[in-house]
């Protein structure tokens, strides 16, 4: 059996939508955006904040019933485990990315002043 949802999700100039697609197929949630990053199945900013239940990503707020029923979806997926595994890479990202900066820093410093 196949279930479909197609939500809208707002485009960055808050003018424009995206339409996210929602689609379940043999017990597995399929998502497919038709912004310029998701028409390429690649990850997108509008997948993951409708995955996320963020009701400001939808271009219109009539669609929150809708998202209400993606979200028992998403519940029975695998997707909120990866959320979780996104959410900790991202820390982990950013915190090397200021120590980097600090080496960087001490590096500039040492050329500068001489070591
Ligand atoms: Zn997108």
């Amino acid at each position: 059996m196949l279930m479909e949802k197609k939500l809208f999700a707002k485009s960055s100039d808050g003018i424009n939508s995206y339409s996210v697609h929602f689609i379940i197929k043999e017990g597995k949630l399929s998502i497919f955006c038709d912004c310029p990053a998701g028409e390429w199945g690649k990850f997108c900013k509008h997948k993951l904040a409708l995955l996320r239940n963020e009701k400001d990503m939808l271009f219109n707020r009539d669609q929150e019933k809708e998202l209400a029923e993606v979200q028992n979806w998403v519940r029975q997926s695998k997707y909120p485990d990866m959320i979780k595994k996104l959410d900790i890479a991202e820390r982990e990202a950013k915190k090397a990315n200021a120590e980097l900066k600090k080496v960087k820093k001490t590096f500039e410093n040492a050329m500068k002043s001489g070591t």
